[in-house]
């Protein structure tokens, strides 16, 4: 369970994460949603660790994460990433870059990033190198590579949208399945209205820095806050 209370980020006097509160319960999926420099990856960017906020706390299953004194460094927050841009590392082969972030003994680790890669239908490129693979088998190494640690909570920004459409749709319903499966609470950023409305338990609504909504998808897709959500859910068909 993921818990963060009044977050407050500012770059040069402009506050770009205003006061943003959010929970997080295990399995569930929030879906953050807002306009480009609302402040979204910022506040992912918090929640892993690589960056520190100005006030307000994270918890991560009860225990303080950090606040503006204490900070538990990234690799120990129990938390795994999905980005865009964050990439395979290309000198590793799809089993090596599984077991990037794994401690232990070494049978253990191997057989956890067997169980993942065939999870996510890849055991037959288990010794393949990422440019060997297509776009979308790489992002399902990045997923087992991402849960390989097993971290309590995802945090994903955008993570499908270097995929073309035909192939977005079934990894998309695949990593959630994956992430219901462990149990995972997952922070999702995504500009795609059918996205969220399939993904999400919860969406929360970014404006300038705040959550303006918060609710069920169909809630929101029904009574949206204001005009620019009315405008963003109007894209479904
Ligand atoms: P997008 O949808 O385009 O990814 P976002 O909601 O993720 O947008 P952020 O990347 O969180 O937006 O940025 C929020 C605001 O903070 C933007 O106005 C951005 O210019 C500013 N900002 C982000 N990082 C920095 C930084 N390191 N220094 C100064 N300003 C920054
Ligand atoms: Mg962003």
């Amino acid at each position: 369970r993921l818990e963060i209370r009044n977050i407050v980020r500012s770059y040069e006097g402009r506050r770009v994460v205003d006061d943003v509160s959010l929970s997080i319960l295990p399995g569930h999926v929030i879906c953050l949603l807002g306009p480009s420099g609302c402040g979204k990856s910022t506040t992912l960017r918090m929640i892993a660790g690589v960056e520190m906020q100005d006030a307000g706390t994270i918890h991560v299953d009860g225990q303080l994460v950090c606040d503006t004194v204490f900070r538990v460094p990234p690799e120990r927050r129990s938390i795994g990433l999905m980005f865009q841009d964050f990439a395979l590392f290309p000198h590793l082969s799809v089993a090596e870059n599984v077991a990037f972030g794994l401690r232990g003994p070494k049978p253990e680790q191997r057989a956890r990033v067997a169980a993942l890669l065939e999870r996510v239908g890849l055991s037959h490129h288990i010794d393949a190198y990422p440019h060997e693979l297509s776009g979308g088998e790489q992002q399902r190494v990045a997923l087992a590579r991402a849960l390989a640690p097993r971290p309590r909570i995802m945090l994903m920004d955008e993570p499908f949208s270097g995929l073309d459409n035909r192939l977005r749709d079934g990894i998309r319903d695949e990593t959630l399945a994956v992430l219901k499966e462990e149990g995972t609470s997952v922070l999702l950023v995504t500009h795609e209205p059918e996205e969220a409305m399939r993904m999400a338990d919860e969406i929360a609504l970014m404006r300038d820095g705040r959550i303006v909504q918060r609710g069920a998808p169909y809630n929101i897709y029904n009574a949206p806050a204001d005009k620019a959500a009315v405008a963003f859910f109007s894209d479904i068909n």
